[in-house]
């Protein structure tokens, strides 16, 4: 680890760092491939947790990013989805070795935001990296209670990206509450927070790949 940077505040983000680079050296995990770069990843997650509420749902944890950290954190209880079975694996290393209070699960967010344990469950939902905002809206909305949040990282963001945002959040019984633009070694990035109003409607979240394919309200915004 570069001797100028501090340690983290925390032993076991320590070895959670240690943990993802022993395993990225055999494994696609991230695209992080030095400790300097790890550790940004969670500095970056680590932003998030003033926002965040037990329990929590991280949906497309990839490496753990924020999940991880956020329950290191915070100890709060929650679930990460993950489609990819070799990334949901190493996550359920690292919450066993570091004994954190959360649970794994393997596949789509838009099959987990279906099944009755899980819709409408979350005080919170998390997505780091996962899809355009519109589209994270549809896989992290159905999971959230009533009154939950979701606390959704983003680096800019586009007018036209916004504006579909706005109008799906609308569709899925949510709201923007506001943006919040970071400073200091996290400038550039934001943290969008859009509060559930209503129930999702039933038809909601589509069936799996058809949320990043066709976003909800954004007409041309699609992965292909
Ligand atoms: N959140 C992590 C981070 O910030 O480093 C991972 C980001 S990675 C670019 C996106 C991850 O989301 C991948 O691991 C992918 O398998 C997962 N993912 C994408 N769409 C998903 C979906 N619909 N349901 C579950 N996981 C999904």
């Amino acid at each position: 680890m570069n001797a100028e940077r501090p340690a983290l505040a925390d032993a076991r983000l320590e070895r959670y760092v240690a943990l993802v680079l022993e395993r990225n050296a055999v494994q696609n995990l991230t695209a992080a491939r030095t400790p300097d770069a790890v550790f940004e990843h969670v500095r970056d997650s680590l932003s998030v947790v003033p926002y965040v509420r037990e329990p929590f749902v991280d949906i497309g944890s990839g490496g753990g990013f924020p999940g991880i950290p956020i329950a290191i954190a915070t100890s709060y209880r929650g679930v990460l989805v993950e489609s990819v079975v070799k990334k949901a694996r190493f996550l359920e290393e690292v919450v066993r070795e570091l004994a954190l209070p959360l649970e794994v699960r393997v596949g789509r967010a838009e099959d987990a935001g279906r099944a009755p344990e899980l819709r409408e469950r979350f005080a919170s939902a998390t997505a780091r990296a996962v899809s355009s905002l519109p589209a994270v809206l549809e896989l992290t909305i159905p999971f959230l209670s009533v009154g939950g949040l979701a606390v959704l990282q983003r680096g800019r963001l586009e007018a036209r990206e916004r504006t579909a945002a706005h109008d799906a959040s609308i569709v899925l019984g949510a709201t923007i509450e506001d943006d919040v633009a970071l400073g200091g070694e996290l400038d550039g990035r934001r943290i969008v927070l859009v509060r559930k109003v209503a129930p999702t409607g039933q038809r909601f979240p589509r069936r799996a790949g058809i949320p990043a394919k066709r976003p909800l309200c954004f007409e041309g915004g699609g992965d292909d």
